[in-house]
């Protein structure tokens, strides 16, 4: 098996497993009881989120478990929009390529009475900070910005929109889906300056189902879930103990890896570069700059082939792939679009994810099976 769909998930690592296992076995517990099974539940809790907070330079307390980073951007955003968004603070501004998570959730939010100014690219597909800094008025009050896009895995500007936000703007709130970045860029506290990130345990060989949300102190959010006040009281429910116990291991594990890991990212991404350059009928739609793009995700269309087939046709070789364009099962996202890519070559588009597990072997081997697949398929369609 070549999988090759890291950015949709990635396979837990035996390690998460076996924290996972030990916690179900042993510490089984319900954290918030005072009892010792408790305790020693709430201490693997304790152990995670100081894992995840050091990792970002913030404090423990600051780091809040949940559902997802899905679940992370919702209560961001609804939490933020009911509390600051008042009569007159009715602005939101995001980029045109947020995943569905942050882009359905705004757009729900704009139903409401918002106004979402959403920033598109330039005509080199690449974001310009002046242009999200320009959206300001001063009705503006929160900037919800992504670090890597999913699909093609270009880089935002947050960095540069964020700091320079928090010099002129000091009341304007941050919030950045950090998924695709966490344990793949740095993702530093001091450097981004967001008041919320999100981030995804299953993207960094987590378990399904667990994520968190950073939350600078004195932010305050409407919760979402109300219950028995775990949390802080802003995320009710009984705690996903195993799974968070095995985010904090998953941290622990990639934590000290970033920079070796991504330069061996860079050096794959530029082996397929160089494979698929050799090809006929191949359009690549990531950004190819290594300033521009994370080096995890390749993104490219096979013209004439439609990406459902060509993911069919290489599943049967036992390779896995994502269809570039389709976010939920078909579904356009319009992110490639938004790059200006025509719909006939977003219809074509597949999407590689690596992971530290990838080989140079499998890229081939990937690259192989695609060009017979471009002889079988156009063949069978003549
Ligand atoms: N944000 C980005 C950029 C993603 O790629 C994903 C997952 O596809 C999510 C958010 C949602 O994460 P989760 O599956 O933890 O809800």
């Amino acid at each position: 098996m070549i999988y090759l769909d890291n950015a949709a998930t990635t396979k837990p690592a035996e390690s998460v497993i076996q924290k996972a296992e030990e916690c179900m076995r042993e510490s089984f517990g319900n954290p918030s009881s005072l009892h010792k099974l408790g305790l020693e539940a709430e201490l693997h809790m304790k152990q995670a989120r100081k894992i995840i907070a050091d990792s970002i330079g913030a404090e423990p307390e600051n780091i809040l478990f949940t559902s997802g980073a899905t679940e992370s951007s919702n209560l961001a955003l609804r939490g933020i929009a009911s509390v600051y968004g008042k009569r007159n603070k009715k602005r939101i501004i995001t980029s045109a390529v947020e995943h569905a998570s942050v882009r359905n959730t705004l757009n729900y939010l704009e139903q409401q009475g918002f106004e979402v100014i959403r920033i598109m690219p330039d005509k080199n597909g690449r974001f310009q900070a002046e242009d999200f800094i320009q959206a300001v008025n001063e009705n503006t009050f929160l900037i919800s910005m992504m670090l890597v896009e999913n699909e093609t895995g270009r880089i935002l500007p947050v960095q540069e929109v964020f700091r320079r936000i928090k010099k002129k703007y000091k009341d304007i709130i941050l919030h950045c889906d950090a998924v695709q970045a966490y344990m793949k860029l740095p993702v530093k506290l001091r450097e981004l300056q967001a008041d919320l990130i999100s981030f995804s345990a299953h993207k960094i060989h987590g378990i399904k189902g667990t994520g968190a949300l950073y939350i600078r102190k004195g932010i305050r959010l409407t919760p979402l879930v109300t219950g028995g006040e775990q949390e802080k009281s802003i995320r009710s429910g009984t705690e996903a103990v195993p799974s968070i116990a095995g985010f904090g291991e998953a941290v622990r594990m990639l934590q000290d890896s970033i920079s070796e890991r991504l330069e061996e990212a860079q050096t794959k991404k530029d082996y397929l570069l160089n494979l698929l350059s050799e090809m006929s009928d191949i359009i690549i739609n990531s950004d190819t700059d290594k300033a521009y793009s994370s080096p995890y995700i390749v993104n490219f269309s096979v013209k004439g082939i439609r990406s459902e087939t060509m993911l069919h046709y290489l599943e049967q070789k036992e390779i896995y792939v994502s269809s570039g364009s389709a976010c939920s099962k078909g579904a356009k996202s319009g992110v490639l679009s938004a790059y200006g890519i025509p719909d006939a070559m977003a219809d074509c588009a597949i999407r590689v994810s690596f992971s530290e597990e990838t080989t140079t072997e499998e890229l081939y081997q990937l690259t192989q099976a695609i060009a017979e697949g471009q002889k079988t398929l156009i063949h069978k369609r003549s």
